[in-house]
Formats: C-alpha cells, structure tokens, sequence
C-alpha cells in the first residue's frame, strides 16, 4: 500500500461564547482548523485534524500548519503508510518543529493503520484501561460567584472534576476564587485551577500558601516557564500540573529531573502528533506522574484521536479529559466520536481507526490538493 495523494481543508470553527484565560489577558472567538485526509493505493484513507488554540495561546496558527503542510505533503507521498515511525523521523528531517501539521499527518497516518487492523485506535495503543475516561469540565475566570455557578451547570451535565481559570495580578482576588470554590465543592467532586502562565512565582507562592489549607485541587502552569514553576514547585505543597511549557519529549525529561510537578497535559497536537505523545505517555506512567490526555483544540475529531490515547493510559495514571467540540457552535457528527455521557467518555463499540470523519461537504472546497 503506498500514499497517493493528500487534500487540505481550512475550517473556521466558531465558538459558542467568547473564552477567556490566563487572567483575561487572552480572549478566543474561534478556531481556525486544518482537516488532512491521506489517500492510499489501497482506496484506504485516513484523517487528521491540526488545529491551535487561536493564535495567542501556543506559537502555531492555521496559516502556518497550511504552509507546513505544502513542504511535509511530498514525504509522505509513495510511501507506506503503514512505516509510521519512519515518517515521523522523515517529516522532522524535512522540517524541524510545526508539531500541529506533523500532528494532522501523524493522526491520519494511524487512522489507516487502525482501519487497516480492523481494529479501534486504543486497542493498538495498548488496549483499553477501565471502561471510560472522565470528562473534564472548563470553568471560565470570573467572580467567585459566577465561577461557583458555572461550576454548578457543569454538574447538571455529568462534570465531576472541573478545570477552573484562574491567575492575575489581583492576589485577593485569586484567593477568593479558589476559597469559594472550594467551599462549593463536593467531597467526591475534582478541581485543577489553571492559571495559564498568569502567575510570576512571587505571586504563585502567596496564592498557593494561603490557600495550602484548604484547597485540594491541582495548580496547573503556575508560570511561563519550566524554571519558573521549578521555583514555585520547591516552595508550595500542592500538585502541580505542568501545560504549555512542554513541547517535547526532553521537555518532559527536564521538568521531571527538576520535579517542577507531579503531573502534566498531554496533547497530540502540542507536541506533534499521536506517536510521539504515546512516548510522552509512557515515560510519565514509567515515573509515576498523573496526565489529562487531551487536545489543544478543535473538532470532535481531534478530541476522539486524543481520547483513544487517554483510554489506553492506565487508571492510576490518568486524570480526566477535556472535550473541545463543547465549546463549538458547528458538529459534523453529533453523537458520534468522544461524548461526554454523564461525565463519562466511552468508546467502545466504535468503527477500526479513530472513526469519525468530516463529511466533505461540511468542509467545503479543499484548501489544497497533493498529488
Ligand atoms: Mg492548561
């Protein structure tokens, strides 16, 4: 079997209401999308989807994945899709970093595989861990009362472990969030506050230590970056969860020989694709750290490719996972794919592959066509 050709989409996706993070310095309308479909000599073909959190969040915008996409295109083509090691090596040769177009090749690359085993993706990621994976929700910054109401609503869907935003210069402020928070809270109930790099770590510090008593919760990306929150961890006694400063592998390494925190974010489209976020995966249940697999962002799609690598992660080491498609006013195929159902992601009973696919004519005129 050899790759004949690959066509591109672009795909605005609007999002239901204007989010915030990181203290309201960030503030995201919608997200510009990448589809990638491989098309093999077999008649097999297999999806990817490449898709940033807007262009502030993370250094990757649609218009860059596209360009990446014209110069990784004539790699793979006339190849095996099958040689999926190989061509990640091939791709990072031809065009050191881009992970979010590697990561729409990568899927596609192991949509095929899985359709060619007849089999669903987490079985080849090493089989399913328990019966599902639970649903994280995303609780917007706001006053204490509107971030405790929204934290309500999220239960009335299934939530039980909530990723709530925090993180600005206003300290009394952030106090009075998580002090609110955890008081609303039930004793059976999950929250991880992520600050999205808010914090300087003077600030992180007072903000953890006053709240050492009573919050339970994780902190998620204190700081900026991986010294930072090396700093922060050394002096706070809450988990901490690292985000946005792991991009790679030796990211990984790193932060753990600095134990900068005890558990990290892992997604596919960040560090560039399914295969090298399963070594990601493996080396953290090798130390023994505590992940949210999940994607940066995008349609149902990118949250079902994510969510075959969560299911395959063991129990212990698995926290919930977070499901972009809730957040977007467009669904190519509801109930189809990664669904929250009552807190819970199952994906058993699914089509071989990551099985689900954008109809073509939700997408529209391809972008771009590599033959
Ligand atoms: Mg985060």
């Amino acid at each position: 079997m050899k790759i004949t050709g690959l066509t591109v989409w672009q795909k605005t996706l609007p999002l239901k209401k204007p989010y915030w993070l990181s203290g309201g310095r960030l503030k995201f309308e919608a997200l510009d999308s990448t589809f990638v479909r491989i098309e093999t000599s077999g008649g097999l073909v297999g999806w990817g989807e490449g898709c940033p959190w807007g262009e502030t969040y993370l250094p990757a915008f649609g218009g860059g994945i596209r360009a990446a996409l014209a110069l990784l295109a004539p790699v793979l083509l006339g190849e095996n899709p099958g040689d999926i090691e190989r061509l990640n090596r091939a791709m990072d040769q031809a065009l050191p970093g881009h992970p979010y177009a590697k990561a729409a090749l990568d899927a596609a690359l192991w949509d095929i595989a899985g359709k060619r085993a007849g089999a669903p993706l987490f079985e080849l990621f090493g089989g399913a861990e328990g019966e599902g994976v639970a649903v994280n929700s995303s609780i917007s910054t706001g006053t204490p009362e509107e971030m405790v109401a929204l934290i309500n609503a999220a239960r009335a869907q299934g939530y039980r472990t909530h990723s709530a935003k925090v993180g600005g210069a206003d300290i009394a402020a952030d106090i009075a969030r998580i002090e609110a928070i955890e008081a609303a809270l039930p004793a059976d109930e999950h929250v991880t506050y992520d600050v999205n790099r808010a914090w300087v770590p003077g600030v992180a510090i007072q903000v953890m230590q006053a709240v050492s008593g009573s919050a339970r919760g994780w902190f998620e990306q204190p700081c900026e970056t991986l010294d930072q929150c090396a700093v922060v961890a050394a002096q706070t006694t809450q988990p901490i969860m690292l985000d946005e400063c792991l991009h790679t592998f030796g990211d990984h390494l790193e932060a753990w020989k600095r134990s900068a925190g005890q558990g990290c974010k892992i997604k596919p489209n960040r560090l560039g694709g399914l295969t090298k976020t399963r070594q990601v995966r493996d080396f953290c249940v090798a130390v023994g750290w505590q992940m949210h697999v999940e994607d940066v962002g995008g349609s149902v799609f990118a949250d079902t490719a994510a969510l075959h690598l969560a299911l395959s992660t063991p129990v212990e080491n698995r926290l919930a996972s977070w499901l972009s498609h809730a957040h977007l006013v467009d669904d190519f195929a509801p109930d189809e794919g990664a669904r929250n159902r009552g807190g819970m992601v199952r994906l058993d009973g699914q089509r071989p592959g990551i099985a689900v696919e954008p109809p073509e004519d939700w997408l529209g005129q391809p972008a771009a066509t590599y033959r």
